[in-house]
């Protein structure tokens, strides 16, 4: 946050101060005695940790604070008195359950300009420094887990998948390896990718947060970023290392977060039918024998942009719009309903999101399980190759949502049948609000 007691010397035992100290100025604290951050350095020692602590400001050497829109549950922690000021985590025993990287992609600065690739191992290539008082977190954090989906359960009862006692337990649990990542902004390598100036993208989110953020446009010197947004999962089927092998298939989905269909089985859209069909494709993948005997692995990456990163209450407003329009519901109508309540059609900027492809070392995705153009763009644009593309199976399309997977289709979205025609569009039409 912008502005932090004055009580950095000595958080633990200064007595509470009113007094508000801003430190959005060059030359009051701020990176004076903080480590440099090199972006795109080839090690960790070169490029230094990013430090986003509120504790002792003249540590820090980013924007923002950690744990992306969480920070401000932790501002309420504290205000409340529920959490110390200062609190340090011990991260004994923390450390990621599979070793990741370091890949080619992590020392080219342009590569990865929205996550820390060393980001989930500062407790170990930053030891020494953390040892030495410095309040290095963690923004990645790899464990396992098993996963029971009751369209897993099914695809076993048809058997369109069978138990390996690997990929697939008897219980009908999937094993995977789960990856939480916060956002860790280098400003101007995100301008670059935006083709904006740096200036521009500062101003703009300076302003458009409510001036949340004064040292976006006042400390020019401070590169990085870390945002209050949400960030991302990814679920791995399979050997982690695979995912930098392009001679392992790869199975691969990039889902943005529908909570309404993902959680709930909400019928409007195709996101959750779509995502575990893509869970099943990346346990199939994962599964099968390829040239050698080698196994293929999985990968979901599931990021934070509810609603295509408009929200849940514009998302909901939307709906409302599109059914109560004259006619009703219809396919014709999809984009125009978005536009008129938010502006815009989508703010999901998949720009960014080939970063944590990058991230893994993928250099190759053989099975994409996507219809999204902007995302296939993305991604091939960002260097990775892209093999078979894999649209979802017409029968798991919910009846309703064939308003909005034929309004993409026939914006560009991939198919492997017709794209619909103004007139089809016209004539597909969604349920009122019964
Ligand atoms: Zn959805």
């Amino acid at each position: 946050m912008a502005s932090d007691s004055a009580s950095q010397s000595s958080p633990d035992t200064a007595p509470p101060s009113k007094h508000i100290r801003l430190t959005s100025h060059p030359g009051q604290q701020g990176t004076g005695g903080a480590p440099a951050i090199r972006w795109g350095a080839a090690t960790a020692s070169e490029r230094g940790p990013v430090v986003g602590t509120t504790t002792n400001r003249s540590q820090r050497n980013v924007i923002g604070t950690h744990s992306g829109s969480y920070g401000v549950y932790r501002a309420l922690a504290v205000a409340a008195g529920n959490l110390v000021k200062g609190h340090r985590a011990d991260l004994t025993n923390t450390a990621p359950t599979d070793a990741i990287g370091p890949h080619p992609q992590w020392s080219d600065a342009e590569r990865i300009v929205s996550i820390d690739p060393w980001g989930a191992s500062v407790a170990e290539v930053f030891g020494e420094l953390i040892a030495g008082g410095i309040d290095i977190r963690p923004t990645i954090a790899v464990t396992k887990a098993h996963i029971h989906l009751p369209e897993i359960k099914q695809a076993l009862a048809f058997q369109r998948l069978q138990v390996d006692g690997k990929v697939l337990l008897d219980d009908s649990s999937a094993v995977v390896t789960k990856i939480a990542i916060e956002p860790v902004w280098w400003l101007p390598g995100v301008a670059r990718r935006f083709k904006v100036s740096e200036a521009d993208l500062r101003r703009a989110l300076f302003e458009e947060t409510g001036g949340m953020y004064p040292e976006l446009v006042t400390r020019s010197d401070i590169e990085v970023f870390l945002p209050p947004i949400g960030g991302q999962t990814l679920y791995v089927f399979g050997d982690v290392r695979d995912l930098a092998d392009p001679q392992v298939t790869l199975t691969a989905r990039v889902h943005d977060e529908c909570n309404g269909s993902d959680v709930f089985g909400s019928d409007i859209c195709t996101c959750r039918p779509y995502l575990t069909h893509a869970i099943e494709e990346c346990i199939r993948g994962a599964q099968e024998t390829g040239a050698g005997g080698a196994r293929g692995v999985g990968l979901i990456a599931y990021s934070r942009k509810e609603g295509r990163a408009l929200g849940e209450v514009t998302k909901f407003l939307v709906y409302n719009a599109r059914k109560r329009q004259v006619g009703g519901d219809s396919a014709d109508k999809y984009f125009l309903r978005t536009e008129c309540v938010a502006g815009v059609q989508d703010m999901r900027f998949q720009e960014l999101m080939p970063d944590v492809l990058h991230w893994l070392g993928i250099r190759k995705i053989h099975r994409l399980v996507s219809m999204s153009n902007d995302k296939y763009d993305a991604i091939t644009h960002s260097g990775i190759e892209v093999g078979e593309r894999i649209k979802i199976p017409d029968e798991l399309v919910p009846a309703d949502a064939r308003v909005e997977i034929d309004a993409k289709i026939a914006a560009g979205y991939f198919t492997d049948g017709a794209v619909p025609t103004a007139t089809d569009l016209a004539g597909t039409k969604g349920r009122g609000l019964e």
